[in-house]
């Protein structure tokens, strides 16, 4: 089934406002298994949202339009609505009710025209809206569904979770489950060429990747009557993907974020880490304890920005500094080796780079950036030419000593494993 998104309001238009509504309907669109196509912004003007909604009815199944569902005379979109699929407008007593309801309880004056909100188009379903005045709208026309939101997120989003996703999946979609293998160190093209067979031959279920900040996401998607039905879809495709990536995978479940595999990793193997940065200032051990429970494993956290700092705090020497540079192999293997040996960690990190947008130069350019990480004295250091701005390389820098961390854990593990053989 097809989805097409249509955006209402000028201040759209204008840039006043992000179309985050439509980024989050995408991808909440994505999961329930719907193609989108099309997505169009249409200013608060009724011959356009008129042309608009009919072009999207035409050539899709289901129309969601968010905002212009307000009081005043420019919200259009229900009014519009009813005009194109031939409806008349009626008064709905239950959201008169409930209007009247909203205003008393808030002590808020109400005023004439907030009736035109429980005008509803005839034969149509109406959503509660929880958290304000305009009701959401389900016209249903054959084949046809249009979903009307109220544009603020805070009343959208609960709308669309708590009415319209069981709506959707009630309507003769069926049920849509999916699942998302998350796999870290190798980049977005390769991961799918890797997989090509697989996504080329598929139907359901469908394979999605997704690149994001040093790591590719696979979202498994099924449709079945049921979810047990869906879930057997999908079960042999992780099985068959976790297969291909093998260590390459860190997680399939939602939930857990790089990090959280990074100190799951940590916890389970019972190392302490502490974290040595330089040009990421400490966002490394930021996101390492923004995850509950590390205070297990954490130790300690040094931001070593000056030489004098990498020297008196990590004892990196100072002929080393002169003669390769902050930003060097050396210099990162010396911020692990030195930070180990001050807060006896069994695992440390170090970062030391060029974030921009000063500072480069032809031979050590805008984005070098060294990370090297020491486990139990074994030490490994991997150099990165990062692209982008000074806060894209910084975060990329951050993501990427993570993934290397998890490297080198599970490499000690490994060749503990096969010194024992
Ligand atoms: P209201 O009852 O508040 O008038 P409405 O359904 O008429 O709701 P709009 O008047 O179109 O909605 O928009 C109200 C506010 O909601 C906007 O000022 C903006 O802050 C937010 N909003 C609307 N559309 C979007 C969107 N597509 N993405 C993000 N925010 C939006």
């Amino acid at each position: 089934m097809t989805v097409e998104l249509i955006s209402v309001g000028t201040e759209l238009l204008l840039g006043n406002i992000v179309n985050t509504n439509a980024a989050y309907l995408s991808e909440k669109c994505a999961d329930l298994g719907l193609s989108c196509f099309f997505q169009s912004v249409v200013g608060d003007n009724e011959e356009r949202l008129a042309a608009v909604l009919k072009t999207a009815l035409e050539r899709s199944d289901i129309v969601i339009l968010s905002g212009g569902l307000g009081p005043t005379e420019d919200d259009l979109t229900k009014e519009v609505t009813a005009k194109v699929m031939g409806r008349k407008l009626f008064m709905h007593e239950p959201s008169k009710k409930r209007i009247a309801e909203y205003f008393v309880s808030r002590n808020l004056e109400l005023t004439e025209n907030n009736w035109k909100q429980a005008m509803m188009p005839e034969g149509a379903i109406v959503v509660d809206n929880e958290n304000g005045t305009a009701p959401g709208v389900i016209i249903e026309d054959g084949e046809k569904r249009v979903l009307l939101l109220p544009g603020p997120p805070n009343e959208m989003i609960p709308m669309f979770e708590n009415c319209m996703i069981p709506y959707l999946a009630g309507s003769g979609l069926g049920v849509i489950f999916s699942q998302t293998v998350k796999i870290c160190g190798i980049g977005e093209s390769k991961a799918e060429m890797m997989i090509k067979d697989m996504i080329d031959s598929q139907t359901n279920p469908t394979i999605a990747t997704y690149a994001k900040n040093c790591e590719v996401h696979l979202r498994v998607t099924a449709k079945a009557a049921d979810e047990k039905e869906a879930r057997k879809l999908v079960k042999p495709v992780i099985k068959e993907l976790k297969n291909r990536f093998g260590l390459y995978v860190y997680t399939t479940n939602t939930d857990i974020t790089l990090e959280k595999a990074v100190v799951d990793l940590l916890v389970a193997n019972k190392l302490t880490v502490s974290t040595v940065e330089s040009c990421t200032g400490g966002m490394l051990a930021a996101r390492l304890i923004n995850v509950s429970g590390v205070s297990d494993v954490y130790k300690s956290g040094y931001i070593t920005y000056s030489n004098k700092a990498k020297r008196r705090i990590l004892g990196v020497k100072k002929g080393l500094l002169e003669k390769k540079g902050a930003v060097s192999e050396e210099v990162a293997k010396e911020m692990a080796k030195g930070a180990a040996a001050i807060s006896k960690a069994e695992v440390t990190v170090s970062i030391t780079g060029i974030a921009g947008p000063e500072g480069g130069t032809e031979e050590k350019p805008v984005g070098l950036v060294y990370i090297a990480c020491s486990v139990c004295g074994k030490v490994k250091v991997k150099k990165y030419n990062f692209k982008g701005n000074r806060a894209k390389i910084r975060e990329t820098a951050v993501s990427s000593a993570l993934i290397l961390m998890r490297q080198c854990i599970l490499e000690y593990y490994s060749e503990k494993a096969f010194d024992r053989k």
